[in-house]
């Protein structure tokens, strides 16, 4: 049975779905990354042979593509979310994992770049942990 995958940006005007298996999960934590998510990682899924429809939205789109590097975000001129982009002419399908509204049934495989990790992302499943922000 094929997979179908929904996601949205943030403020909802980007929607999409994907139909098919993803092969890679990484969590990637380059000094772009962490500039695009504004995050200790990006926390990206990959698909050669998944296929992207955009449901609404699509005037929404603007891609960013860092010069000299292989490295683009895809996100909503409205309110700047990272959205699933298109690399290498189309043929590989990056979703930021989480755009996802549907549960990803797969595993990070590794965490990447980890020697260009921020200086205070060390041990960071050793804090205390919150279901909500603590008082
Ligand atoms: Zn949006
Ligand atoms: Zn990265």
């Amino acid at each position: 049975m094929t997979e179908l995958h929904r996601g949205s940006c943030q403020c909802g005007a980007v929607r999409f779905e994907i139909e098919g298996e993803f092969e890679r999960f990484f969590l990637c934590h380059c000094s772009r990354c962490r500039k695009g998510s504004g995050s200790s990682h990006g926390a990206k899924l990959f698909s050669s042979t998944a296929r992207l429809t955009w449901l609404s939205g699509e005037d929404h789109l603007r891609t960013y593509r860092i010069p000299a590097a292989r490295h683009q975000t895809t996100f909503c001129t409205n309110c700047g979310a990272p959205v699933p982009d298109l690399r290498n002419d189309g043929a590989l399908l990056m979703v930021p994992a989480g755009c996802l509204d549907t549960p990803v049934d797969f595993r990070p495989l590794a965490h990447i770049y980890i020697a260009s990790r921020a200086n205070w992302d060390d041990h960071l499943e050793d804090l205390p942990a919150f279901d909500e922000r603590p008082a």
